[in-house]
C-alpha cells in the first residue's frame, strides 16, 4: 500500500518534471519575499548588518563548532569520493545539483522562513552538510540511468522511488525525532543547532522527493538521443540496478528498529514539551520563540558608500582563526580531490569496480527481450537447485512450467564460471543459463520448431534439446557455435557431447574454453573447436637490432629456453647490437600441371619463359590482390608433368591464400593458352610448403634474412662463459660438419626451430611453417685485432610469415605483435611490418644460437637442463599409469 503509494508519487513527479520545478521554484521565492513574522523584506548581507541576539559564546563552544565543522567537510568530501566511484558524471552532476538546491531551500527556508539569522548561518551549517546523504540520491538516480527509453525513465524512477521512498520517509523521521531532542538540552547554541539540524533534514527530504526526482526526469529527457540514436546517459553497468532490486529494498528489521526508536522519541518529545514542565521556558528554543525573541531585531544598512569588494575584503581579512581553520580544511581537500585523486582513482576503478569491469560484457537489455520474450510472459523466480518438471506442453503459450529466459545469458568475459556436472564432464557453465531452462528434454518435433522459430531460437534450449538436434542432424556437429545464441554455448556442448564418448571422461575439464572471443576463431582459424590451449609466454630482451631494442615474446614449454636467449640477448647488446637485412622477400606456390606429351610440357614451360608468356600470367595473377605481385616464375618437368613455383611479393601478409587466389587464376589463363592443360593440383609440392626441401634452402621463400653481430671476447668470457677458440670450435664441428654427416639441409644450426616455434605460436604465425622458416646456417669465426673476439651470423633463407591474415588477426596474438610493434599493415611501406618481423626472428635466433653454443662449449647444457628443464612431478606415481612396481 505504501510503496504504491510511492510509486504513484514517482510516477507523478517523474511524468510532470516542468510542474513540479516551476512549483518548487515558485514556492521558494514566494517563501523569499515572505515576511513570517515581522514583515521585514531585507536579506542580511552585504551592507546589512543582521540583527544578533545578546548572547554570551564561550570559547569551548567555539571549540566545538571548529571540530564540528571540520568534521562536516571531511563528511562532504568522503560523500563525493563515493560518488566518483560510480563512475558516473551524470550521477556526479545531479547529486551535486540536488547538494546546491538543497541547501539553497535550506538556507532561504531558514532565513527568510523565519526573517531572521540568528546567531549566523555558520553554526548551523556544518549540521547541515552532516545530514546530506548523497548515497540515497545517487540510488534513485541509477533506477533512471538503467533505462533505455524515456518512458522507461519514468517507471524507473517510480519504482525507484517505491523502494526507496518509505526508507527515506522514515530515515527524516528519525532523524528529525533524535535531533529534536536536542532542542531540549537547554544549551542555547546546541537547541538552535538542533532546530537547524531538523529543518535541514526536512528540507532534504522535501527535495529528495519533488524536486530531485523531477530534475532527473527532465535532464534525462533532454539528453535523450545522442547521434547514433541510442540514449547517450544509458550506462551499460547500470542496467543491473533493476535486477539488483531485492538487494535495494530495505531491510524489514532495520525497519522495524527504526520505527519502534521513533514512537520512543515521539513520547520523549510529548512528555517534555506537553506533559512535563518544560526544562527551562527561557532557554528551549523552538522557531516561532526564536522569531518572538528577535522579534524587535531588524536589519540595519552600514557604511552605504562601501563598495561590495571593499566589504568582502574587510570580512575575509577579519576572518575568525576557527574561519581560518576550516578555509584551510576545505581548500586542502578539495586540492586533493582535483589534482591527487583524479589519475590514481581512474586507474584503480577500472581494476577494482566491479561496476565497470562487467560493464563490457553486458547486453542491451532491449534488444535481447525482444528477441526471447514475444508474448507477455511473467518469469517464475527458481532456486539454482530446484528442478522443473516440464511436461512438454505442445502450445508455448500454455507452457507455465517452462521456464523462460529472463534475457538471453550475456556473453561475459568477467562473469565467474562455476562447475556443473553434465554429460559426464564437469562443464563451466553460465548460472544464467541453468535457472533458465526446462531439465526435462521436450520433443523432438518440438525442439525442431522451438530452434526455427523467428521468434525464439536457441536459447530457449537446453543443452540436452541442442545435442538431441545434433544426434538427429537438424543441428550440423560443425555449425553447433555459429548457430547457438553464442558461440561459447556452442563449444560447451560440443565439449559435454566429445566427453562422453573420451576414455577419461573428465578429461577435458583443464582445458579452458571460457573467456574466449570465438567470433575471430569461427569461419578463420579453427573449426570444431573444443576450447583453446594456453602456453606460457615468456620474453627475452631488450634485444639490440640495426640501432633498435626488442622485447621478444615466445611461447614454450621448454625450460630455459627464454632464459637462454635472454642471455644472447645480453651477449649481444653488450657487444653493441646486431645487423640485420632482408635479402629477398617472395612468397612461392608450386602448383603441377599435366600436358599429353613431354615435348608439350617443354613447350609450356617455353611459353612461361618468354616475355609474352609472363606478362600474360601476370596480369592474370596480379588482379587477384592489391598487394600480390608476381615477380618471377620457375618451371620444371619431370616427364609431361611440369611444375610451375610461382614466386610473390604478399604484402604484409604471409601470403599462402592471397598466392594460391593469384595461381589459381593464372592457371585459367594458362588453360586458355593452351587448352589441353591439365591442372593436377594447385599445389605440387614445388612451393614448397611445410615439408622440409631444398628449393627452400637454395632459391629461398618468404622472407630470406641474415643477421650478424660481433661479441667482445671479455663478453663471451664474463656473459657466455666460454672462449672464442671453443665456439668457433664447437660450431664446425657441430653446425657444419656434423649436419653435413647427417645430411641435414638448412639445417646447419644449433637449434634455430625453437626460437622460430616459440616466436610464431606468441606472434600468430602458422606454426607449421617453422619446418622452413628454421632453415638456418650459423656461422662462427675468431675476429678483432687479437682475434679472441666472436663473430657470428645467421643466414636464414625461407622464413614465412606476415602480420596480418591468419592467427595475427587473434587479440592475445595482435598483442604480442604489438610489442614488437609490427602489428598489422604496415601504412607507410606494405610489407614493412612483415620484413621487420623476419629481421626480429632471425636475430632472435642468433641470440639463441650464441647462448646454446657457449653452454655446449662449456659443457653447461645437460646441467641446466636438469635444472631448468625436468618435471618435478614424479611421473611414476600420477595416477592411472602403470607403476609395475612388481617387475
Ligand atoms: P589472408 O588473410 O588469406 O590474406 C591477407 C588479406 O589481408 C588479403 O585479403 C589482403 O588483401 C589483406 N591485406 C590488407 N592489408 C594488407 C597488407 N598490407 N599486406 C598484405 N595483405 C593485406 O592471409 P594469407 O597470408 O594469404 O594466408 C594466411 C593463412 O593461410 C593462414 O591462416 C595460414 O595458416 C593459411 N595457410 C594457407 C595455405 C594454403 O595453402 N592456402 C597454406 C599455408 C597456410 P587483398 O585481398 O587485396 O589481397
Amino acid at each position: 500500500m505504501l510503496t504504491r503509494l510511492f510509486r504513484m508519487h514517482g510516477l507523478l513527479v517523474a511524468s510532470h518534471p516542468w510542474e513540479v520545478i516551476v512549483g518548487t521554484v515558485t514556492l521558494t521565492i514566494c517563501m523569499m519575499s515572505m515576511n513570517m513574522f515581522t514583515g521585514n523584506d531585507q536579506i542580511c548581507g552585504w551592507n546589512f548588518d543582521c540583527p544578533k541576539t545578546e548572547e554570551q559564546i564561550l570559547s569551548s563552544d567555539i571549540i566545538i563548532l571548529t571540530i564540528t565543522r571540520c568534521i562536516a567537510i571531511v563528511y562532504i568530501y568522503f560523500q563525493f569520493q563515493n560518488l566518483r566511484q560510480l563512475g558516473s558524471k551524470y550521477i556526479l552532476g545531479i547529486a551535486g545539483l540536488f547538494t546546491i538546491f538543497s541547501s539553497f531551500v535550506f538556507s532561504t527556508v531558514v532565513i527568510h522562513f523565519l526573517d531572521k539569522e540568528l546567531t549566523g548561518l555558520n553554526e548551523a551549517l556544518p549540521f547541515f552538510l552532516l545530514l546530506i546523504d548523497l548515497s540515497k540520491a545517487c540510488a534513485l538516480a541509477k533506477y533512471a540511468l538503467s533505462s533505455s527509453s524515456q518512458d522507461e525513465v519514468r517507471d524507473n524512477i517510480a519504482r525507484g522511488m517505491a523502494v526507496l521512498g518509505p526508507t527515506f520517509t522514515l530515515d527524516a523521521l528519525v532523524e528529525c525525532l533524535v535531533i529534536g531532542v536536542g532542542t531540549m538540552s537547554g544549551v542555547r547554541q546546541l537547541e538552535i543547532m538542533c532546530c537547524f539540524g531538523c529543518m535541514s533534514v526536512l528540507a532534504n527530504y522535501f527535495v529528495f522527493m519533488t524536486f530531485f526526482p523531477a530534475c532527473v526526469s527532465l535532464v534525462l529527457e533532454l539528453s535523450r538521443e545522442s547521434q547514433e540514436g541510442h540514449p547517450i546517459w544509458q550506462l551499460s553497468h547500470f542496467s543491473r540496478v533493476m535486477e539488483e532490486e531485492e538487494d535495494n529494498k530495505p531491510n524489514p528489521v532495520t525497519q522495524r528498529v527504526k520505527m519502534i526508536m521513533s514512537l520512543g522519541l515521539v513520547m520523549v518529545h510529548a512528555h517534555s514539551r506537553w506533559i512535563a514542565e518544560p526544562l527551562s521556558i527561557n532557554t528551549t528554543v523552538d522557531i516561532p520563540q526564536v522569531g518572538m525573541e528577535l522579534d524587535h531585531l531588524s536589519p540595519r544598512r552600514i557604511e552605504p558608500e562601501k563598495p561590495l569588494w571593499h566589504f568582502y575584503l574587510t570580512r575575509m581579512i577579519t576572518m575568525d582563526i576557527e574561519q581560518v581553520i576550516c578555509l584551510a580544511l576545505a581548500l586542502l581537500l578539495a586540492i586533493k580531490y582535483i589534482f591527487f585523486e583524479q589519475v590514481e582513482m581512474e586507474s584503480t576503478l577500472s581494476l577494482k569496480n566491479p561496476i565497470t569491469m562487467s560493464a563490457p560484457a553486458l547486453t542491451p537489455r532491449r534488444p535481447v527481450e525482444t528477441c526471447c520474450r514475444k508474448e507477455p510472459y511473467t518469469p517464475r523466480p527458481l532456486a539454482p537447485t530446484q528442478t522443473v518438471a516440464a511436461p512438454a506442453p505442445t502450445n508455448m503459450e500454455e507452457r507455465d512450467e517452462v521456464i523462460r529466459p529472463l534475457s538471453a545469458p550475456p556473453a561475459d568475459p568477467q562473469q565467474k564460471s562455476f562447475f556443473v556436472v553434465g554429460g559426464g564432464e564437469e562443464e563451466l557453465r553460465p548460472k544464467t543459463n541453468q535457472l533458465s531452462i526446462p531439465l526435462t528434454p521436450r520433443g523432438l518435433d518440438e525442439c525442431v520448431a522451438i530452434l526455427n522459430s523467428p521468434d525464439l531460437g536457441p536459447c530457449f534450449l537446453s543443452d540436452a534439446e541442442v545435442m538431441l538436434l545434433v544426434n538427429s542432424k537438424h543441428i550440423p556437429a560443425y555449425k553447433l557455435e555459429a548457430m547457438m545464441e553464442r558461440p561459447e554455448r556452442g563449444v560447451a556442448i560440443r565439449r559435454q557431447m566429445i566427453s562422453a564418448k573420451l576414455p577419461t571422461p573428465s578429461a577435458l575439464s583443464s582445458l579452458p574454453y571460457t573467456d574466449y572471443d570465438y567470433s575471430k576463431v569461427i569461419g578463420a582459424c579453427c573449426e570444431n573447436v573444443i576450447g583453446y590451449m594456453p602456453v606460457p609466454v615468456g620474453v627475452a630482451g631488450p634485444l639490440h637490432l640495426d640501432g633498435k631494442q626488442f622485447q621478444v615474446p615466445m611461447a614454450t614449454t621448454e625450460g630455459c629456453l627464454v632464459a637462454s636467449t635472454n642471455r644472447g640477448c645480453r651477449a649481444i647488446a653488450l657487444g653493441g647490437g646486431a645487423s640485420s637485412r632482408i635479402l629477398a622477400d617472395s612468397m612461392t606456390r608450386g602448383p603441377v600441371v599435366r600436358l599429353p606429351s613431354a615435348c608439350q610440357a617443354a613447350e609450356v614451360k617455353a611459353w612461361l619463359e618468354s616475355t609474352d608468356g609472363f606478362q600474360a600470367i601476370k596480369e592474370a595473377f596480379d588482379n587477384t590482390s592489391r598487394f600480390a605481385r608476381l615477380q618471377k616464375l620457375l618451371v620444371c618437368l619431370a616427364g609431361r608433368n611440369l611444375y610451375i613455383r610461382f614466386h610473390s611479393k604478399t604484402g604484409d601478409a604471409m601470403g599462402m591464400n592471397m598466392i594460391s587466389k593469384g595461381t589459381e587464376q593464372a592457371l585459367s589463363r594458362l588453360q586458355q593458352h593452351f587448352p589441353e592443360l591439365q591442372v593436377v593440383a594447385v599445389s605440387g609440392n614445388y612451393c614448397t610448403d611445410k615439408k622440409p626441401a631444398a628449393i627452400n634452402w637454395i632459391e629461398g621463400r618468404g622472407k630470406s634474412a641474415v643477421c650478424e653481430a660481433t661479441i667482445p671476447a671479455k663478453v663471451v668470457r664474463e656473459v657466455l662463459k666460454t672462449t672464442t677458440g671453443a665456439l668457433v670450435e664447437v660450431n664446425i664441428s657441430k653446425n657444419l660438419v656434423g649436419s653435413a654427416m647427417a645430411g641435414s639441409i638448412g639445417g646447419c644450426n644449433a637449434h634455430a626451430a625453437n626460437l622460430v616455434a616459440a616466436i610464431y605460436i606468441a606472434c600468430g604465425q602458422d606454426p607449421a611453417q617453422s619446418v622452413g622458416s628454421s632453415n638456418c646456417i650459423t656461422l662462427m669465426e675468431a675476429s678483432g685485432p687479437t682475434g679472441e673476439d666472436l663473430y657470428i651470423s645467421c643466414t636464414m633463407p625461407s622464413i614465412e610469415l606476415g602480420t596480418v591474415g591468419g592467427g595475427t588477426n587473434l587479440p592475445p596474438q595482435q598483442a604480442c605483435l604489438q610489442m614488437l610493434g609490427v602489428q598489422g599493415a604496415s601504412q607507410e611501406c606494405p610489407g614493412e611490418n612483415a620484413r621487420q618481423l623476419a629481421r626480429v626472428v632471425c636475430a632472435t635466433v642468433l641470440a639463441g644460437e650464441l647462448s646454446l653454443m657457449a653452454a655446449l662449449a662449456a659443457g653447461h647444457l645437460v646441467k641446466s637442463h636438469m635444472t631448468h628443464n625436468r618435471s618435478k612431478v614424479n611421473l611414476q606415481e600420477t595416477p592411472g599409469t602403470c607403476t609395475n612396481k612388481a617387475s
